[in-house]
């Protein structure tokens, strides 16, 4: 900001401290935010830069000096014994070094060890239990110096003692009220059933897990939170307003002796290397947790060395959070296009303006059906709030209507193919609107390039614009074609040199022995991924077969439903379809299933495997592929029901649940050896 006028950056200065002042109330206060977290962090960020260059327009009022939010007038007031504060917040590995050197010089260079928590996204919480024991008080952080009362509401956690163990409470080194502070959050599959229910009663969603936990906390009917399933890590404690153990880690083993909840994945660090282990660790079991956290909190663990450090007026300068990237963002919906998939589905996408998830940019998200976009009421325009959590693709989590700019028009779904003019059809009862041309360009792109994929025909050297090329020469009409084509024909094309065109020969060539599993999935046939196609191939072992059996006769088979069934009998009963199939049998693509996969089925038909891991030599998909190809089954959770387990590395919670089961957990080796059809119950692997 140099250069600019003391007026300017004084009027900036007051400007973001409103702003953060209106946000603060969206969010403590509404349980509604109108930006992300990172946004508000961005300029909250700025805030600070801008008070550091400028001293001279310090106030202590600002929202970086005081803990964010304030009690609401609808509850009871407490006022906190010792205050609720914050903590700092660091967003790279090089900002939670250079707070260990401060940490190290605080200390005078004595020795100190940390203890890393996991960072649980959503509210703190203070308990009060009286000296006997009982559980007398609850109350939020409000402004960190006053919280509101929610006894009654926290009084329906689920696993909070009401009383603390007699044994616990007299082994305290120190009498007199018992305060136990901790983060309240909901699991992740809470919070989507909440939200599930509030769309269908069309009441408001919840942004994330940490709203609705504090929504659902901060109610005045406790009935109303007893019904939302909330839940507790405890991570602070204090007798007589004072810490009565020695360290954190001491405090911690306390409060698990007393039956409170504390987090599992806690760890004492030696060193600040120590730390970042555990933040990657951490990051990568994030998903599979089954409740958000957004970082890591680093706490010195001594207590007197905490006091030697001491406060800020916002946080302890003890304890730093290490924060994930963030997952949720707003930006602007460019435009809604349409897209044409392989059934002639037209799904619309929602083009953002450029903004950056979980480490990515991500710049276009799916809106799925019309119904979606109806419910969202998303208009080209409109700020959205996006969401990318690890893998998984972005979704829009909702729009953000406090920020709609004037005048913008409800979308209006085009009823019309928008790649080759046709009049589309909903079907009733369906949600999707299709194109039921079988000519259209798209749908024809799009099932050559289905043809082609690694899990279906395996011809990689066909790439999109190649296929798109040889459909717009006419070359080829239909996956078929491409048994025909001759190298010459393709060198002209694309820019394709003669060694390309070869490769390309080569891998339409041994395509043909694809063989009839991989074949069903090529063809594109509604509602046959990989793994149904596996199992039509094994039941039928022919196209011949396959195509001669009535949706009855598909249905009997296990695992094919009465939907997949008749998808299967009428495409097989279309005549076009029929003399596709034909033509690649003319040119000697194999309609039949392997004789190997039908032999080795004895010992696995019938039973039931979990894939868990990275495997080294083989997708979980193929993995699934052997299995099914054998007749067994594949179950995405493990239960009493699960007769294996197939562990890869970096295996989380379905091989610890499948070990306190007793199930029998297979390596990759032991996993093909069982497909091979060696003898593996004897071995020792358990
Ligand atoms: P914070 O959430 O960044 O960190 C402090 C909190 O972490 C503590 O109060 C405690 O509740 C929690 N916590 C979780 N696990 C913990 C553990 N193991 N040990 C100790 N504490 C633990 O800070 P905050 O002051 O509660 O909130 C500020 C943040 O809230 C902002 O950085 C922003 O992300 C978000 N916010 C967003 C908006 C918005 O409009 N989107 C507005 C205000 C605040």
């Amino acid at each position: 900001m140099s250069g600019s006028t003391p007026e300017s950056t004084a009027e900036r200065i007051g400007r973001l401290r409103d702003e953060i002042r209106q946000h603060n109330e969206r969010y403590y206060i509404d349980d509604d935010p109108i930006v992300s977290d990172a946004e508000y962090d961005a300029l909250v960020r700025e805030l600070q830069e801008l008070e550091a260059e400028h001293p001279e327009l310090d106030d202590p009022d600002s929202p970086t000096r005081r803990v964010s939010g304030r009690a609401a007038e609808t509850f009871a007031k407490y006022p906190h014994v010792r205050p609720m504060l914050s903590l700092d917040n660091t967003y790279s590995i090089d900002e939670l070094r250079a707070w260990d050197a401060r940490v190290r010089k605080g200390l005078g260079d004595e020795p100190y060890r940390y203890v890393a928590e996991l960072k649980i996204d959503g509210l703190s919480i203070a308990i009060g239990f009286d000296g006997r024991g009982a559980l007398v008080r609850g109350v939020t952080r409000g402004d960190g110096v006053t919280g509101e009362i929610v006894t009654a509401n926290v009084e329906t956690i689920p696993g909070l003692p009401k009383r603390l163990p007699g044994a616990a409470t007299s082994a305290l080194p120190a009498k007199g009220e018992i305060e136990v502070r901790g983060e309240v959050y909901l699991s992740t599959a809470e919070f989507r059933r909440i939200n599930a229910e509030n769309l269908e009663e069309g009441e408001r969603t919840f942004a994330n897990p940490r709203n609705a936990a504090a929504g659902s906390l901060r109610q005045k009917d406790p009935a109303v939170t007893a019904s939302r399933r909330l839940a507790l890590f405890a991570y602070e404690l204090f007798v007589a307003g004072g810490k009565p153990f020695q360290s954190q880690s001491e405090s911690l083993a306390w409060l698990r002796s007393a039956k409170v909840p504390v987090n599992e994945a806690t760890l004492v660090c030696g060193s600040i290397g120590e730390v970042v282990a555990f933040i990657e660790s951490a990051g990568e079991r994030r998903d599979e947790l089954g409740y958000e956290i957004d970082g890591v909190v680093v706490k010195v663990d001594s207590v007197d060395q905490q006091e030697k450090l001491g406060y800020t007026s916002k946080a302890p300068r003890w304890a730093v959070a290490y924060k994930f990237p963030a997952r949720q963002a707003t930006t602007t919906l460019n435009d809604i296009t349409i897209q044409v998939g392989l059934t002639g589905a037209l799904t619309p996408v929602a083009e953002l303006e450029p903004v950056l998830l979980s480490g990515s940019t991500v710049s276009r998200a799916s809106l799925h059906n019309e119904d979606e976009i109806r419910r969202l009421d998303a208009r080209v325009g409109d700020v959205l709030l996006v969401e990318k959590s690890g893998d998984v693709i972005p979704r829009v989590v909702k729009v953000v209507l406090d920020r709609r700019p004037d005048g913008l028009v409800p979308f209006v779904f085009p009823t019309v193919c928008p790649s080759c003019g046709a009049e589309s059809v909903r079907l009733e009862g369906e949600v999707v609107r299709r194109c039921p041309n079988p000519g259209c360009p798209a749908k024809k792109l799009k099932s050559l390039l289905r043809f082609k994929e690694r899990k279906a025909m395996n011809i990689e050297k066909l790439g999109e614009a190649l296929a798109g090329k040889l459909l717009e020469t006419k070359l080829v009409r239909d996956p078929a074609d491409l048994y025909v084509l001759t190298a010459s024909q393709v060198t002209g094309l694309e820019r394709m040199g003669d060694k390309s065109a070869f490769n390309l020969m080569a891998q339409i060539e041994a395509s043909k022995s694809a063989g009839l599993a991989r074949l069903l999935y090529a063809l594109g046939i509604r509602h046959v991924g990989t793994r149904i196609a596996q199992v039509l191939a094994t039941a039928f072992g022919s196209a011949e077969a396959l195509g001669a059996a009535t949706a009855e006769e598909l249905a009997a088979v296990g695992e094919i439903g009465p939907i997949v069934a008749a998808s299967v009998a009428e495409w097989f009963g279309d005549d076009g379809n029929r003399e596709l199939i034909g033509r690649l049998k003319a040119v000697g693509v194999s309609m039949d299933a392997p004789e190997v996969a039908v032999e080795a089925a004895a010992g696995i038909a019938g039973k039931t495997f979990v894939l868990t891991g990275k495997l080294e030599g083989m997708t979980r998909d193929e993995a699934a592929e052997m299995i099914v190809a054998r007749g067994g089954k594949t179950s995405g959770s493990v239960s009493r029901k699960t007769d294996y387990v197939v562990a890869g590395s970096d295996a989380g919670s379905k091989l610890e649940k499948a070990e306190a089961l007793a199930v029998k957990v297979l390596d990759e080796s032991a996993f093909l050896s069982l497909m091979r059809g060696d003898d593996v119950e004897g071995s020792d692997l358990t």
